[in-house]
């Protein structure tokens, strides 16, 4: 198995202390299973726009199958924002990549991207509008008018993990029950946050042991 590591900072910091510290956990992954290093990118942006000369490397690089796995240290690295990075993800699964996010030790396949074709549904059956709660979420402990989202990405339904939906609202919009930001998770027990198994709605659908794990 030949391997691409792309490693990503947005910003110099005294340095590339994130690269350096990303290059060492995909190269100590690699050592472990045996991979064959094919090539790297080493990118100092930000993760934002997907216009970038590093993302287009990684496909033109898949394109010329020179690298069956794309390893990264956590997928926010591709692309902050995790509707845009889903979608960059169904690329490189499309031409045959596959995709190791290191640090979650979860290989990211088609199967977790099919919840988000559930949110245009959902997003036809939304809820109206009320005061977004300002109580601290009892997941990640932090009020939701201070936050972005939710920092918890998991959750668990019929004992098994899955990637949590992020709310996909407008630019800069936010949830109206938990106040997440487009593009972020959801509070927990927020009535718009989609069930990543059945595409209910996760607080009242009928999958079963729908829990959250706590953060680290
Ligand atoms: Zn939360
Ligand atoms: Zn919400
Ligand atoms: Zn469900």
């Amino acid at each position: 198995m030949r391997v691409w590591k792309y490693c990503r900072q947005a910003h110099l910091d005294d340095g590339l202390p994130m690269i350096t510290a990303q290059k060492e956990m995909l190269d100590t992954y690699i050592a472990k299973h045996g991979y064959v290093l094919a090539g790297e990118t080493v990118a100092l942006e930000n993760g934002t726009q997907r216009d970038r000369n590093s993302i287009k490397e990684i496909i033109r690089q898949a394109e010329n199958k020179s690298y069956d796995i794309l390893l990264i240290s956590h997928l926010d690295r591709l692309m902050r924002d995790t509707i845009p990075c889903m979608e960059l993800c169904r690329e490189l699964l499309e031409m045959g990549i596959r995709i190791i996010p290191v640090k979650s030790g979860m290989e990211f396949t088609m199967k977790m991207i099919e919840p988000y074709s559930f949110i245009k549904e959902a997003q036809k059956n939304r809820y109206k509008h009320h005061a977004p709660r300002s109580v601290a979420c009892g997941v990640c402990g932090k009020n939701p008018m201070t936050v972005q989202g939710c920092r918890i990405g998991m959750v668990y339904v019929n004992g098994q993990l899955y990637p949590r939906i992020p709310f996909h609202g407008d630019p800069g919009e936010r949830c109206y029950d938990c106040n997440a930001l487009s593009g972020h998770f959801h509070h927990w027990g927020c009535d718009d946050e989609i069930c990543p198994v059945c595409g209910g709605q996760l607080i009242g659908c009928d999958c079963e042991g729908v829990e959250c794990p706590t953060g680290k």
